[in-house]
């Protein structure tokens, strides 16, 4: 006898998956993310001006990260794994969808417990604790950066991702304004026969006939989502 393969589920998800566990949005605050300009921080040119700015600015990020537990709404998703075949397609750089026992997680934008050579994009590390500091160097010597897409970057994990949505029976779109490119194009990428739902307290523009919007926060909805799907 077979087991029933488990309907494919991919959530879809940006800053606003975390922001019930504190770590804030990126668009919240005027266009500034965490008083910072995205250009003074998180772009190449940034680095080459001044890697000490950058190197504090994650180092921030993570210790806020290690302050903060995953929501209802992380949690929610990795419970679906018992019903579903779930991948999180995440934008966020924080790992709590990890930390709230989801299996699958594809980072678009990089993750920031890890670093990576200046010299050899292959050479990718852990961090240890919160701290990637002037100084420390991968095993060829040079300096390492934060394991992040900075604006302006390629995303590598792009056409994965595409793959991945494309075989989705249902798509998620979670707590996403849907201005960084590429990763939004990716709500397009279902195929047509799809479910698709979007959650959102303040839900983005989608033409799509065929959205089912709940506007809601990250862990309501995903409740929410939860009857609809498993009743
Ligand atoms: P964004 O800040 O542009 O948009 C956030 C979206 O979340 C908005 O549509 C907002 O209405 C919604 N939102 C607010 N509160 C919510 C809640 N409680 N539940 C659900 N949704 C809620 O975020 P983005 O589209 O992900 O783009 C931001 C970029 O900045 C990404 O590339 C990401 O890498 C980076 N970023 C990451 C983090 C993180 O890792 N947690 C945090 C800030 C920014």
């Amino acid at each position: 006898m077979h087991a029933r393969k488990k309907p494919t589920l991919v959530a879809l998800t940006g800053a606003g998956m975390s922001a019930e566990s504190g770590i804030p949005t990126f668009r919240g605050a005027g266009g500034l993310w965490e008083n910072h300009r995205v250009e003074d921080v998180a772009t190449p040119e940034a680095w080459a001006r001044d890697r000490e700015l950058v190197l504090r600015f994650y180092n921030e990020r993570r210790k806020r990260m290690w302050a903060c537990e995953p929501n209802a709404g992380h949690r929610g998703l990795a419970e679906l794994e018992r019903n579903f075949d779930v991948t999180i397609v995440t934008q966020n750089i924080d790992n709590l969808h990890e930390r709230a026992g989801s299996s699958r997680v594809v980072h678009l934008h990089g993750e920031l417990m890890k670093s990576r050579s200046t010299l050899d994009p292959r050479l990718v590390y852990d961090i240890a604790g919160w701290e990637l500091k002037l100084g420390d160097r991968c095993e060829r010597g040079s300096q390492l950066r934060p394991h992040i897409v900075w604006f302006g970057e390629a995303v590598p994990m792009m056409d994965a991702a595409i793959e991945i949505v494309g075989a989705a029976d249902v798509l998620a779109i979670i707590g996403t304004s849907l201005l960084v490119y590429p990763a939004a194009s990716l709500v397009h990428d279902a195929p047509a026969g799809a479910r698709r739902f979007l959650i959102d307290p303040h839900p983005p523009a989608i033409t799509d006939p065929d959205l089912t919007v709940i506007c809601a926060g990250a862990s309501e909805g995903v409740a929410r989502l939860r009857a609809l799907l498993e009743a």
